[in-house]
């Protein structure tokens, strides 16, 4: 079998094979350990040099100021969107979310649950179907915090430039760019992120805080209490060891390539070829507004369901996989994170040029 295979998962999405062939290498004995890393405990030396070691490339990666912590959680990107306002909503207890599509509002009805918090929905893109992110948006109160997802990775959305929000704190979550984009860590209070799309396995999540934002006073459940994960450095019951190995060699990789800066650059010119040919379509047509594009994941479609199915099928059978669309967007979606190679993407135009030659 010598079809060659593109995986434009949106997540868990393709990794690095030099890092997925890596991790087969030294599965069985970690370090000559004569132990798989999978069998380690997280109480050993071990683990805490790699563990150590996966923190500083991350802080180095995102260029983290100091002032800011660092957490290697579980529980997905869904769970910060209760563990950060119990977190962060103490003072006015009143949070601000710009409704960007599907995953802000997911954020938007967990924090709903919170019942002693005030949640308002101060700008939305919905009049556009979510294809325009909300640039003007008028905060007429003080907040604890304004939440927007950076990068929409159903629509295809992405701030390249945070809105003005007057200088109130500002929580991102990053979950579809992370370490793709280069992201102003100094201009957000908190970012989270988990791994599965752009960093490794699902199962490790991402959490950047700025440390005077937190309430040291505060007493939370162990396991969505910030302070007291800060204090036992990640590891106040089993940390996911596994995908933080796996995300410490994606670390290192993208270290060797050169960056965030170069991964940027990179996505510029995968997604740019990519819009470029659905551009000049005269079947094919990305659904986000061009100024809001993002550099991760490109929804497309040709406006008919069945033609869609067909290209789908047909891309499918020449090795390029996982194209169809979110359940609730339809159509097609190509995500190319910082690991997908740009001859997939050289490949994928090709394939829609050969489609639509014969669809004219
Ligand atoms: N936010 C965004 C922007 C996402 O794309 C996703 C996952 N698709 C989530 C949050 C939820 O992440 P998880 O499945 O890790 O909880």
């Amino acid at each position: 079998n010598d079809l060659v295979v593109y995986n434009f998962s949106a997540g868990p999405a393709m990794m690095p094979p030099e890092v997925v062939a890596q991790i087969q290498k030294e599965l069985v004995s970690y370090k000559n350990s004569e132990m798989s890393v999978m069998e380690i405990s997280h109480r050993s030396e071990l683990y805490a040099e790699m563990f150590q070691e996966a923190k500083n490339d991350f802080r180095d990666l995102l260029a983290i100021p100091a002032g800011y912590k660092i957490l290697f959680l579980q529980g997905g990107a869904s769970l910060q969107f209760t563990t950060v306002p119990l977190n962060l909503a103490r003072k006015t207890k009143q949070i601000a979310f710009i409704d960007t599509g599907h995953w802000s509002q997911t954020a938007i009805d967990d924090a709903h649950l919170l019942t002693d918090r005030k949640v308002d929905v101060v700008a939305t893109g919905k009049k556009s179907n979510y294809t325009t992110l909300p640039h003007d948006i008028k905060l007429e109160k003080e907040y604890d915090y304004v939440h927007l997802t950076i990068n929409n990775t159903i629509e295809g959305t992405m701030y390249r430039k945070l809105p003005d929000l007057g200088g109130q704190t500002v929580v991102g979550d990053i979950s579809s760019n992370i370490l793709g984009y280069q992201h102003d860590v100094s201009k957000y209070g908190l970012l989270y992120a988990s791994a599965q799309k752009n960093i490794g396995p699902a199962g490790l999540t991402l959490v950047v805080v700025k440390e005077d934002l937190l309430d040291q006073d505060q007493d939370l459940p162990s396991m969505l209490d910030y302070v007291k994960l800060i204090k036992e450095d990640s590891n106040l019951n089993t940390p996911p060891v596994f995908p933080i190995y796996a995300a410490g060699l994606v670390f290192k990789w993208l270290k060797q390539q050169g960056g965030v800066k170069q991964m940027q650059a990179q996505n510029e010119e995968k997604t740019g070829i990519l819009y470029d040919m659905l551009d000049n379509s005269k079947l094919f047509y990305a659904t986000a507004n061009q100024a809001d594009r993002s550099l991760t994941n490109v929804p497309f479609t040709t406006g008919d369901k069945t033609l869609d199915a067909k290209f789908i099928a047909q891309a499918d059978e020449m090795g390029l996989k996982n194209l169809k669309g979110h359940v609730l967007a339809g159509g097609m979606r190509a995500s190319m994170y910082n690991a997908f190679p740009l001859e997939g993407v050289k490949a994928l135009v090709q394939c829609l040029q050969k489609f639509e030659s014969a669809h004219k």
